[in-house]
């Protein structure tokens, strides 16, 4: 029999009303004949009573004191609940079902508590279980080491639960199910007109998803992409199939009529530190000192830019103190400039085609926005703007590439 991965977000699992709507595209699955795997996720958003936010600010007052192994145990229970609170409907509806954890799933993480990495999955008794025509109900974001010790996937990390497990069952497809129709050309919540696209790629959506658009957790996307199981984003509260994520729409949407449309989305990702150092006159070793000093302190450096009289980076804001201090050992002398945000420009067919940065700075230009840093690789061009900025940045961009016209629209 065919399986199907059906991923329930915070907000699908929020009320009575869209629990019911979950056992609507569960009923429809099983009418269709497949075997259901449904992951879910802790029920709402921050303030409601069993979001993850929430579980976490029951020791937000002594949160350094709380271990990160028992940070997790805390966390993982916003998706116990919400298993168990579905489990209790389908019963009801007499639709068979179990639960189980991410570890009696089978999910074996490493032990880097609250980010962990999938190392492996036993599918075997999610497996037994849909034999015995269950639907298997997994908590999203969590496994556990070989030790037993539950872990996390790291935040929105249900999204990679639902396509690791589709990878390692060998789904037909891995249906995220939110609150949006789809991948939309940019964050609705920023973008009034932005609209929801009927396919993309894996290497737009994995650009997309690392550059902050948070509709899926980019490392679901890179596990989904190794053994190509699409995946399907889409509405809870509909019908419709939503956004494709696949390999193939790259090559069928290129070779048809957008091939002058070569952008998909706009993406952004508040809260970075630009950092810049003057690299004295034949200092050429600074650049060593600089990068192995910030790799040393485990910080995270992106949007790296060397030449003989500079070195630019950023980092995230909350690392910006300790990379200046560490700088600063080095009697070097950094600038730092906090609160900037990267703003992406994402499509596949950016490559060799001419116009689009030319394109991107106009639509900064005619906006007043200081453009402080840039690159590029063949489907992303990036931008560092300052943050007060950034909302302007992204509307501009979206409308400078009518991207709300599209003719990939669903
Ligand atoms: P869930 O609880 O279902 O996991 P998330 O909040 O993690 O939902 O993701 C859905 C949200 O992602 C949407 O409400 C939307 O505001 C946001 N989002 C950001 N960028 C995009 C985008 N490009 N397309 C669609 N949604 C986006
Ligand atoms: N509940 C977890 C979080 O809020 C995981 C998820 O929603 O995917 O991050
Ligand atoms: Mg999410």
């Amino acid at each position: 029999m065919k399986i199907r991965v059906q991923k329930f977000g915070g907000t699908s699992v929020a009320t009575p009303e869209l629990r019911a709507r979950v056992v609507h595209h569960i009923r429809k699955a099983l009418a269709e004949d497949y075997q259901v795997v449904v992951v879910v996720s802790a029920m709402g958003r921050k303030g409601e009573p069993y979001a993850t936010d929430t579980l976490l600010g029951l020791s937000e007052a002594y949160s350094q004191s709380l271990g990160s192994r028992e940070k997790d145990l805390l966390m993982s229970c916003g998706e116990i609940i919400s298993a168990t609170t579905l489990s209790s409907i389908l019963s009801h509806h007499e639709i068979k079902n179990t639960v189980l954890t991410g570890g009696q799933a089978g999910i074996i993480t490493n032990n880097q508590h609250a980010n962990a990495q999938i190392i492996t999955i036993n599918p075997k008794r999610v497996q037994t279980e849909l034999e015995h025509g269950r639907v298997v109900i997994v908590t999203g974001f969590q496994g556990q080491t070989t030790d037993g010790e539950v872990t996390t996937l790291g935040r929105g990390g249900s999204d990679t639960s639902a396509t690791a497990l589709g990878v390692a069952l060998n789904a037909d497809c891995v249906d995220i199910f939110t609150d949006v129709e789809g991948i939309m050309t940019a964050d609705p919540r920023i973008v009034e007109d932005a609209a929801p696209l009927a396919t993309v790629t894996y290497t737009e959506m994995c650009n997309l998803a690392f550059q902050g658009a948070k509709v899926i957790h980019p490392r679901a996307v890179e596990i989904a992409m190794q053994t190509n199981v699409p995946i399907r984003v889409r509405s809870t509260l509909s019908d419709d199939l939503g956004t494709l994520v696949t390999n193939m729409g790259e090559t069928d949407r290129l070779a048809g009529e957008v091939k002058d449309l070569p952008i998909i989305g706009i993406t952004q990702m508040p809260n970075v530190t630009q950092i810049k150092i003057p690299v004295r006159q034949g200092h050429f070793d600074s650049q060593l000192l600089v990068f192995k000093a910030m790799a040393e302190h485990g910080i995270s450096v992106d949007f790296i830019n060397v030449n003989p009289s500079e070195i630019a980076y950023t980092v995230n804001d909350h690392a910006g103190e300790q990379a200046k201090q560490i700088l600063l050992d080095l009697n070097l002398e950094p600038e730092l400039l906090p609160n900037c945000a990267k703003v992406s420009t994402v499509g596949a067919g950016i490559a060799g085609v001419p116009g689009v940065m030319a394109k991107i700075t106009e639509a900064l230009t005619e906006e007043d926005i200081q453009l402080l840093q840039s690159a590029d690789s063949h489907t992303t061009i990036w931008v560092l703007v300052k943050g007060e900025d950034m909302i302007k940045a992204v509307r501009a961009l979206h409308q400078k590439f009518d991207l709300h016209q599209l003719s990939y629209h669903i």
